[in-house]
C-alpha cells in the first residue's frame, strides 16, 4: 500500500529511513559508508541523525533524498537499515 509523503518546510518527504537498533551489532559500517546521516549514540547503537526513535527502539528519519543511506543499508551486516520509497521497500 503505497504511503502518502509528508511535506517538512515545503519539502515532499519522498524516502524514509529506518533503523532496528535493538539489533545493531555496532560494527559501524554505515558510519563510515554515510557518516552525514548515521553515528553512535551514547548506547553505542547506531543512530539515525534527525530521527525521531519508535517505543520499539526503531529510529525513522523521513527525507528528501535518500543519498547514501541506501548504500549503508546494502552495507549492514544484519540488514537492520531499510530504506522507503514512497512507502516502498527498496532495501
Ligand atoms: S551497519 Fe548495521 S549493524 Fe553495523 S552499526 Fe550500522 S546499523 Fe548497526
Amino acid at each position: 500500500m503505497a504511503v502518502k509523503p509528508s511535506i517538512k518546510n515545503g519539502e515532499i518527504m519522498t524516502y524514509r529511513v529506518e533503523i532496528d537498533r535493538g539489533r545493531c551489532i555496532s560494527c559501524a559500517s554505515c558510519i563510515e559508508v554515510c557518516p552525514d546521516f548515521f553515528e553512535f549514540d551514547d548506547d553505542d547503537l547506531s543512530h539515525l541523525k534527525g530521527s525521531e526513535r519508535t517505543d520499539d527502539n526503531v529510529d525513522v528519519l523521513e527525507l528528501e533524498d535518500a543519498d547514501c543511506t541506501q548504500d549503508a543499508a546494502f552495507g549492514c551486516p544484519v540488514n537492520i537499515i531499510h530504506v522507503y520509497e514512497d512507502g516502498e521497500m527498496l532495501i
